[in-house]
């Protein structure tokens, strides 16, 4: 028997369902603008379709660029299709994300978030350098692929336009799971759908009994997925499983639980099939080093089974081979607009009754499955809805309202969406960019507008980091935003004698930094390991994870590059006659005075927002003990559980936030629905500043309040 290596992926790819239909897929792409294309997961369209298009010949005028929702679909799957085309990833196939670019002047194939896409049409809004732009996974309803889908309906619709600054025209292929294909044809012109035909499997599902209503605990449904993973181990026939959980935490307990107790496991020997022995437990998540993702695609060494346990990005993104047995969960991390606190929070919640089908169907692949559902009936009935919402009716759009803007889109509510959102939230997305001085009360792009768009951050964040600029002290602010865009960059081990080690490390370098300040210990972090010889030893001696702290200087190093090219161009020009020693600090309430809160009675705080939102200093902060000091303060992120906490902090006096916390209250979003429809005349505006004249109230805040 040949021994299967990694270069007998040729033949694989043509057991794949889509082999079977390329010359026919081929020909449907030449023949349209628009066309929808449609298969179960893991039938070949994210990894061959570009292939196909590439030996076509679609290639020979531009790059085929393929979007992907997830930063880690798109680095996978590139490196995937690299091996299959037998090149060096970054060459001729490449990919680009936030932050990490892996493409060259030869790259013909590129894979991309769709939210690199977006950036890329803000600077080239035909799009020249490509020939074909596929949106894949446009079912999962990302925010960015659903505004790329807009913006390519919108410029590409019209064949006079479509090639109007291009020399030849653009190919627009949508890719989708079977799900509401009809709706997205209509979108697009009715454009022809083609539909990779492909055999499921029966996947019988059962419910749970531990898990209804009210057990949402982490700890709870963790407990109940080790126990059912084992359950199915000890007494399934073989096959491999795929756990569905929510994120890394949860994830790595499960696998902790599992080593532990897979030891304890009396194997039975089935009958049928005598290679149940042992359990292969494989964690998956997105922050996850790239080399060990590798691995969950590795078939497992004879006789043992492969436990991958996942979030949801192996529900469609990727496909796993040789799954038989799913354990689902059913909760997510979903990012929410939380009306309470008046921001984004990622959140746990149940999945969809359609996410549950689509996390079920992975088990029927190749083979007749089994998918045990850890909750109950009741579950499913009153706690999860039919369909999942899109990102764009449940998230905040500041960053894409402004990019809209930037590109001549001023009536944002007419703007072709699949799914409108909601018009509150249009008006919440301008009242946030009016607050940052992004837009006028006209709903134009300011300068300063134009050069926060550029920055791939939170618009707070980057209206901090404009700020310091301004003051020519970009220094302090530059590694603060690299920090804050990484993931979290201080371990917490699991045993407690570690945890106090390391604990007292970290208050050191917060002591370092000044004390008090979360945001300065994070500059300290970053400054002190940066001049360290030796940087990783640096990390593991003060319990730092250092493959975080590595992307921040890449981080940095990239937002410094962009503003020194927006530098060049003229740039405004402030002085601050302050502390210096409260730089910093004076720097970020320029961005952050929109998450301003205040000592409440005894430890709580509350927010300025208008909102009023009783908050808690999460006890991951190094000011969470010195909540007595406090007075006003200003907060970067928010985590809700039974309580609301929030995440690093500093406190501030009052008066640097003094002029701008009116700001907050100063226009009501209903008098912007004007500026979203489309650019406001002088006579509306003069309308506008009487009505809010004859309204105008006292001043919603001073020190007293
Ligand atoms: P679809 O996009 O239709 O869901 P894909 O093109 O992602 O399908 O997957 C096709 C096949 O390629 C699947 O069998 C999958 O397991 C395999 N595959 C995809 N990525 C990798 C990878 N990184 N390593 C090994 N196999 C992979
Ligand atoms: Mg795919």
């Amino acid at each position: 028997m040949s021994k299967l290596t990694r270069w007998d992926s040729k033949d694989e790819s043509k057991r794949l369902p889509i082999y079977q239909t390329k010359a026919s897929l081929i020909q449907a792409v030449k023949d349209s603008t628009f066309l929808v294309v449609i298969g179960e997961t893991g039938s070949g369209k994210t990894t061959q379709l570009p292939q196909y298009l590439f030996q076509a010949g679609f290639c020979k005028d531009g790059k085929i660029g393929i979007t992907q929702p997830r930063r880690v679909a798109a680095i996978t799957v590139a490196q995937r299709v690299a091996e299959e085309m037998q090149c060096t990833l970054g060459r001729q196939v490449g990919y680009q994300v936030r932050f990490d670019d892996c493409t060259s002047q030869g790259t013909v194939v590129k894979y991309m978030t769709d939210g690199c896409l977006l950036r890329e049409i803000l600077a080239d809004p035909v799009l020249s350098q490509y020939s074909v732009i596929v949106l894949d996974e446009v079912h999962e309803r990302s925010l960015n692929t659903d505004i790329v889908l807009g913006l390519l309906k919108k410029n590409f619709s019209n064949p006079a336009q479509a090639t109007k600054g291009r020399s030849f025209p653009l190919k627009v292929v949508v890719m989708s799971a079977t799900m509401e294909t009809e709706k997205l044809s209509a979108f697009l012109d009715n454009c022809c759908i083609f539909s990779i035909p492909g055999k499921m499997f029966p996947v019988t599902c059962t419910f749970g009994s531990a898990i209804g209503p009210k057990d949402t605990e982490s700890t709870t449904y963790v407990k109940e997925i080790v126990k059912t993973t084992l359950d199915v181990h000890t007494s399934e026939m073989a096959g491999d499983i795929l756990v569905f959980l929510t994120g890394q935490s949860e994830i790595e307990s499960a696998c902790d639980l599992l080593f532990k107790k897979a030891e304890s496991v009396d194997y039975r020997y089935d009958v049928h099939d005598q290679t149940v022995e042992g359990l292969l437990i494989l964690p998956f998540y997105g922050s996850m080093p790239t080399d060990q993702q590798r691995q969950i695609f590795q078939p497992p060494p004879a006789g043992i089974r492969k436990c991958v346990v996942a979030t949801n990005i192996a529900a469609t993104s990727l496909t796993i081979n040789g799954i038989k047995y799913i354990i689902d969960s059913g909760f997510v991390k979903q990012l929410n607009h939380n009306s309470r606190v008046g921001m984004d929070i990622l959140e746990v919640v149940p999945i969809s009754k359609n996410e549950a089908q689509q996390r079920a169907g992975r088990a029927g692949r190749t083979s007749a499955g089994k998918c045990f559902r850890i909750y109950n009936k009741e579950f499913w009935e009153h706690c999860m809805p039919e369909y999942t919402v899109p990102e764009i009716q449940r998230t905040r759009l500041t960053a894409v309202v402004l990019t809209l803007k930037c590109l001549g889109v001023h009536d944002v509510i007419r703007f072709p969406y699949l799914d409108c959102p909601e018009e509150r939230f249009i008006l919440e997305a301008l009242k946030q960019l009016y607050q940052f001085d992004a837009i006028d009360r006209r709903g134009r792009v300011t300068r300063l507008g134009e050069l926060m768009v550029e920055f791939p951050l939170y618009p707070g964040l980057t209206r901090a980091v404009l700020k310091a600029t301004s003051l020519g002290c970009q220094d302090l602010l530059l590694p603060v935003a690299a920090m804050l865009s990484v993931e979290n960059i201080f371990i917490r081990p699991g045993d407690p004698d570690k945890q106090k080690e390391a604990d007292e490390k970290h208050r050191a370098l917060s002591t370092k930094s000044g004390g008090m300040n979360d945001f300065a210990t994070l500059l300290t972090v970053f400054q002190s390991c940066k001049s360290s010889d030796r940087p990783s030893a640096w990390c593991k001696d003060n319990w730092v994870h250092w493959r975080a702290l590595k992307l921040a200087f890449s981080v940095e190093t990239q937002l410094r590059e962009i503003l020194l090219r927006l530098q060049r161009k003229d740039f405004p020009i402030e002085t601050f006659d302050g502390n210096k020693s409260e730089l910093l600090r004076w720097c970020l309430c320029a961005g952050y005075f929109t998450n301003v809160a205040r000592r409440s009675v005894g430890k709580v705080f509350c927010t300025m927002d208008g909102n009023g939102c009783i908050v808690n200093i999460h006890p991951s902060s190094l000011l969470s003990e010195q909540k007595a000091e406090l007075d006003w303060i200003i907060f970067h992120d928010v985590i809700v559980t039974s309580r609301v906490y929030i995440r690093t902090l500093c406190p501030i006096h009052y008066e640097w936030v003094k002029d701008l916390l009116p700001k907050l209250h100063e226009v009501n979003v209903y008098e912007l629905s004007s500026v979203a429809r489309e650019e406001v005349t002088d006579e509306e505006m003069i309308k506008w500043e009487k009505r809010k004249a004859a309204k105008r109230q006292p001043e919603v805040c001073n020190e007293d309040a």
